[in-house]
């Protein structure tokens, strides 16, 4: 069913509000940061992803305002805990950030048990 939805454009947004994604607690850092493409700042802005280079155990990533930084692999960082945990005060203006986007991150559950491992 993920599947099926994940290939199919229109239909994901439409289901948007109503499909949460699973993700497991335990998933690696990086794969999570290229899946769900969102970075919270320090400041609790959320900003977009535009790319993320993974080099061994650093990623470098590019936000969509074109600020760049390179961020070590763990699931014990604060970037880490905040995506799990989706905390974030605001949307950045400059990434533009779809507000579908943000609906899906917001409804994306991590889960110890069970869900996507990517
Ligand atoms: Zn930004």
């Amino acid at each position: 069913m993920d599947k099926k939805i994940e290939k199919s454009g229109v239909n994901q947004i439409i289901n948007q509000n109503i499909k949460k994604k699973y993700y497991r607690k335990n998933v690696d850092f990086f794969k999570l940061v290229e899946k769900i493409k969102l970075w919270p700042s320090r400041t609790g802005t959320l900003h977009g992803i535009k790319s993320i280079v993974i080099t061994g155990k650093k990623a470098e990533i590019i936000t969509h305002c074109n600020e760049c930084f390179v961020v070590n692999n763990s699931r014990n960082s604060r970037a880490s805990r905040w995506i799990r945990n989706k905390w974030y005060s605001s949307g950045c203006s400059k990434c533009k950030i779809p507000s579908w986007k943000i609906e899906k991150y917001s409804t994306t559950v991590m889960n110890q048990k069970w869900g996507s491992g990517l």
